[in-house]
């Protein structure tokens, strides 16, 4: 048995034939990538992760088509071309189909093969599929955006049931597709979403033959889309969380390797957020456009930004093997997605999330406070009012249960993202064993998680196990109770690699040291935040939920602060500072609501009386830090960001 530790996973070079991974690997003359997905269903999520899903069940994803009218199937433009239709039902049948695929709930299931048999049958000679009026509707040529989530939803859809309509109806869409005068790839949103259909096209391109021309199709889009390589080509959040990752994915097709192209997207993420993402949670300041000014931590992040960055940071994992993409995936997925929803039933959302933010209003905000001038902040189905957002949020979690486990291009897995969870999939040389790996933790509110091996047989691969970027103490490695590593790895991610002849019942235990930590936001006021492993903790602020509309089963809230918000940390006595934790209930509650999230800490703060919300109830602008207060000191408690819908994550801190 060896292990071993790398700063990120690469495919080695001296590769035996006999291991190139069990799952799709990519074929020549693509680069081959050190990770890839399983089949959705290999992976049965546990604990919280199952209690978000089993929500989102008879929540606003899995209800929506109760009261979306964009969903009505007589009526729809995917099913009947003669009807309309645009993004809306592709967007909410990406997520509902996975929410079937990762919980087998047959509800679910029966009805998103109903939308899928639909659609699949309502392709047309030329390969087109969906509302004749989009095949005219950019500038007399086709709107090729709106059916880019839904092949999304065909792919897993194939992973799940082998059904053998897929691969030729995506043949002939992409036929139809190259047959398109290059004009077609500058248009409309597709123009910095092509990555999507990139992905897509690799994917179809690894589970058929003689289909060079695929790769010709991918080149002839990057070249006729928007450039991701050398410049931001918009500053849309949407286009942003999306866009961002099209150099990396095209990196794939460039032979000999080019490393530029992976480059380019590190730098892209990085121009974006060192401009606008300088506050915790994982997301940027874009409640619409990013805006030049616009960069304090009361701005918003849209919810389809949310779930479309982390689906972007689960793709770079595969493709770079980098763990760094897994960090900042659940950094958003734990302190930001969360808050995005109300915490009773998870029947609303809104539009953006803000780092600060101390009321969730039904009002318009005209003093320029945000970009958009529609009211953003309330809790509505918001069919109408928010439409992408209610309908594209439901892949966030199904797609994240879907990466918790990823295959190795060496034949081993990799506990990517951590979440209780049972994965049973192929790992060793040849057509390989299937064996099933039993993980049980409470992270990210702890950092113990356990692995029982249950195997038909004795047998010899690689488990990888991703080190986050914070733990900056010694992760402790043991196999049935006797330390194999006890050592401090290298910062911004790495991998231990362990090489085993593992035995039926071999139990593995990873204990990741969570500590505090205080992180100071210069360009932002000199302003700091408070983490603890990956969650970052917020003033636990006093919440008022008040029906403003809507019907009981689907109910509108504001949310009013019944507190006080305007605090400033004192700093000189962080050894004072101490994470409380309470039981949970049952492993399936939701761990993201002030109720019953598991941690609190305590600190010491004086308010800061100048510091005010304006007119219009926004949250003032951070003052610079360090602020002079007369206040008396008080004691507050914080909680984990993402059960704070009230929030306030940036503080100010007190001149001592
Ligand atoms: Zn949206």
């Amino acid at each position: 048995m060896t292990v071993q530790v790398v700063s990120r996973v690469e495919v080695s070079s001296s590769l035996d034939d006999t291991l190139i991974g069990h799952y799709y690997p990519n074929r020549a003359p693509l680069q081959p990538v050190p990770f890839q997905k399983l089949p959705p269903g290999s992976i049965e999520p546990q604990g919280w992760l199952l209690g978000q899903l089993r929500s989102q069940i008879n929540g606003l994803n899995g209800k929506l088509w109760e009261i979306s009218d964009y969903l009505v199937y007589e009526q729809c433009g995917w099913v009947d071309p003669t009807k309309s239709a645009w993004e809306e039902l592709p967007y909410w049948l990406r997520g509902f189909a996975d929410l079937g695929f990762v919980t087998g709930d047959q509800n679910v299931l029966t009805l998103a093969y109903r939308w899928i048999d639909g659609i699949l049958s309502s392709q047309q000679s030329d390969g087109w599929f969906g509302p004749n009026a989009l095949r005219t509707s950019l500038e007399g040529g086709p709107d090729l955006w709106p059916a880019m989530p839904l092949l999304h939803a065909f792919r897993s859809f194939y992973e799940y049931t082998n059904d053998v309509r897929v691969i030729p109806f995506l043949l002939k869409y992409f036929q139809f597709i190259n047959q398109q005068p290059i004009d077609v790839f500058s248009r409309g949103w597709s123009y910095t979403r092509w990555s999507d259909n990139m992905d897509t096209i690799i994917w179809l391109y690894n589970r058929t033959t003689d289909t060079n021309w695929l790769l010709d199709l991918i080149k002839k889009i990057h070249s006729n889309s928007a450039n991701w390589l050398t410049s931001i080509p918009t500053w849309h959040n949407v286009n942003i969380a999306q866009g961002f990752r099209e150099p990396a994915i095209y990196s794939l097709v460039v032979n000999p390797f080019d490393p530029r192209f992976i480059q380019a997207t590190y730098d892209d993420y990085q121009i974006v957020m060192n401009q606008y993402g300088q506050f915790s949670g994982g997301g940027f300041a874009g409640d619409e456009n990013c805006r030049v000014g616009y960069g304090d931590p009361r701005q918003g992040f849209e919810t389809c930004g949310i779930v479309e960055f982390m689906y972007s940071f689960e793709i770079l994992t595969r493709i770079t093997g980098d763990g760094i993409w897994s960090d900042r995936c659940e950094t958003l997925a734990f302190n930001t997605f969360p808050a995005t929803f109300d915490p009773f039933v998870a029947r609303t959302t809104h539009y953006i999330t803000c780092a600060n933010c101390i009321q969730l209003d039904d009002q318009v905000k005209s003093q320029q406070q945000f970009e958009n001038n529609f009211a953003m902040l309330s809790y509505k189905p918001g069919i109408h009012q928010y439409r992408c957002c209610p309908h594209n949020h439901g892949m966030g979690w199904p797609y994240y249960a879907e990466e918790a486990w990823l295959a190795t291009y060496d034949g081993g897995l990799c506990a990517s993202l951590y979440v209780s969870s049972e994965v049973t999939a192929l790992v060793g040389p040849n057509d390989g064993i299937q064996v099933t790996i039993i993980e049980e933790t409470d992270y990210p509110f702890d950092g113990n998680i356990q692995f029982r091996f249950q195997l038909p047989t004795s047998i010899q691969f690689k488990l990888y196990l991703r080190i986050p970027y914070w733990c900056k103490q010694a992760p402790i490695l043991s196999l049935n109770g006797n330390i194999l590593f006890n050592e401090i790895t290298p910062n911004n991610g790495s991998y231990l690699i362990i090489d085993r002849l593992w035995i039926n019942n071999d139990v593995l235990s990873l204990t990741l040291p969570l500590s505090l930590r205080i992180k100071t936001w210069i360009s932002n006021s000199n302003s700091v935040s408070l983490s603890y492993g990956p969650l970052t903790f917020s003033l636990g602020i006093s919440e008022q939920y008040n029906r403003i509309g809507g019907t009981d089963d689907w109910p509108e809230f504001e949310v009013i602060s019944k507190s006080n918000w305007n605090y400033g940390l004192i700093t000189t006595n962080t050894n004072e500072w101490l994470i409380k934790r309470k039981k949970k209930k049952n492993s399936c509650e939701n761990p993201f609501t002030m109720d019953t999230v598991p941690l609190n800490l305590e600190v010491r703060a004086r308010r800061i009386l100048e510091w005010k919300a304006d007119s219009q109830n926004v949250i003032g602008l951070l003052p610079q830090s360090p602020v002079h207060s007369q206040e008396p000191d008080e004691i507050l408690t914080l909680i984990p960001m993402g059960a704070a819908r009230l929030r306030m994550t940036s503080f100010p801190t007190i001149a001592q």
